[in-house]
């Protein structure tokens, strides 16, 4: 009977793995189904669209295509139907195996060799064992079929999240004397034929406040991306102090920018760990932070201040403005206090007079700080020292405001289309 069992739970395993590698098979036949009918679903029952899906009649549309992919789900029906062939296979052996085995006993105590309470003992024993190796069959299977799924995971997780990480410490330094430069940098998007960037040359001065101009799609968000390293120049070198910044240790290069790009995200986590980016929270930075972006009074309001969970996930937390929440973004990047500050047109939402409130103070908040503006209202970059336009891949006018407006190029052009409606 030993043997038996050792021979049935070894066809259990080897039938298991089978059915886990089929199984994997139709899954992955039907990634691309998949994948868009979980997107349509969570699109369908997500509130936040419920205005813009009655307003504009989309509910025939999206179950139109929900719908439709549906129809590729009939793949489960094959897979179920495999299902039932493997398993039905697996538990026939078992319960041949165990029929077997009562025909022993059954045979042994009509002999008279062992007594009705053993009958009864060994039957319990038989089922129970059969029962034991069915289920130790079918986690191996589950777990065969996790693992596979965790391949696909374990592969992307290990995957570099670089081409290159550097080694070079950064220097600590008090005074902030952290200086980047653009030598001669060129950049195009892989798989795009034209160079967004041709042959820039841009040094950042010290504690100097820049404005990045130019009309959409110039490069300016591309531009700060390269600083940031979150693209590599396809021509040219960018230098921290005089040293490629591709040379120095990633974790430690980031530490120095602080950046409000306008995608920024905002998680559904306490307020205080949204502006701390970390579950531990300086309580008493995070309320001066809320003070300059002029939202701790709204924070104050809030059942529980600075621990109040954002978004009203399930009725979990508080939901906040487009305004709010760019506040909240630059509340992060003041909070985590870096040499370098980049904004990148994170007032899109806010009204023009918060606009140029948060822009008046910036230089106040940012102190000797190094930073660059990007806008599309002109009149924000007015206080800047320094204006760079960006045309057609290049650098086209730099100067302030009044030599900008004097020379009479894009810049003038740009601030006087925008001006004459506020005349
Ligand atoms: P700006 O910030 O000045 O509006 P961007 O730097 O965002 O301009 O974009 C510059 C150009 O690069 C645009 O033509 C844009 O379409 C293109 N671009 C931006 N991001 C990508 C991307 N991920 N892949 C391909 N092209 C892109």
């Amino acid at each position: 009977m030993i043997v038996l069992y050792a021979v049935i739970a070894a066809c259990n395993l080897y039938l298991g793995k089978l059915l886990t590698a089929k199984q994997y098979e139709f899954i992955h036949a039907n990634d691309h189904n998949n994948a868009l009918g979980s997107y349509l679903g969570v699109i369908m029952t997500d509130e936040k669209n419920s205005k813009d899906i009655r307003l504009y009649g989309l509910s025939g549309l999206f179950l139109g295509k929900y719908r439709q992919k549906m129809e590729g789900f009939n793949i489960y029906l094959q897979m179920g139907k495999l299902n039932g062939k493997f398993i039905g296979s697996i538990e026939g052996i078992n319960q041949f195996a165990a029929g077997v085995a009562y025909l022993l006993v059954g045979m042994k105590a009509l002999n008279g060799m062992i007594d009705i309470g053993n009958v009864i003992l060994y039957a319990g024993v038989i089922s129970q064992t059969v029962n034991c190796i069915t289920e130790f069959g079918s986690q191996v299977i589950s777990f065969q079929f996790s693992a596979e799924y965790l391949s696909v995971f374990d592969e992307f997780i290990q995957s570099p999240a670089m081409d290159y990480d550097g080694t070079l410490p950064i220097e600590k330094r008090d005074d902030g004397q952290y200086e980047f430069e653009f030598h001669d940098v060129s950049f195009a998007y892989p798989d795009c034929g034209t160079q967004v960037l041709s042959h820039v040359s841009l040094k950042f001065n010290i504690g100097e406040k820049m404005a990045l101009v130019g009309k959409n799609g110039a490069g300016k968000t591309t531009l700060v991306k390269l600083l940031c390293r979150l693209y590599e120049p396809t021509e040219g070198t960018i230098t921290l102090n005089g040293i490629d910044i591709w040379k120095y240790n990633y974790a430690e290069y980031t530490r120095a920018f602080s950046v409000v790009f306008q995608d920024f995200a905002m998680f559904s986590l306490p307020v205080g760990e949204n502006i701390a980016a970390s579950s531990k929270v300086d309580e008493e930075r995070a309320w001066e932070v809320l003070d300059q972006v002029e939202l701790s009074g709204r924070v104050r309001a809030m059942k529980d201040g600075l621990k109040t969970q954002l978004y009203n996930n399930n009725g979990a937390g508080v939901d906040i403005s487009g305004g709010e929440a760019q506040r909240l973004a630059i509340a992060r990047a003041l909070y985590k206090d870096a040499p370098f500050v980049i904004l990148d047109e994170p007032t899109a939402a806010l009204d023009p007079i918060a606009e140029a409130q948060i822009y008046e103070n910036f230089n106040e908040m940012v102190k000797n700080k190094t930073a660059i503006y990007i806008s599309h209202r002109m009149s924000s970059c007015k206080f800047c020292d320094r204006i760079v336009v960006l045309d057609a891949g290049g650098i086209a006018e730099i100067g302030t405001h009044d030599t900008l407006l004097a020379g009479n190029g894009i810049y003038a052009e740009l601030y006087r289309t925008q001006a004459q409606y506020y005349a």
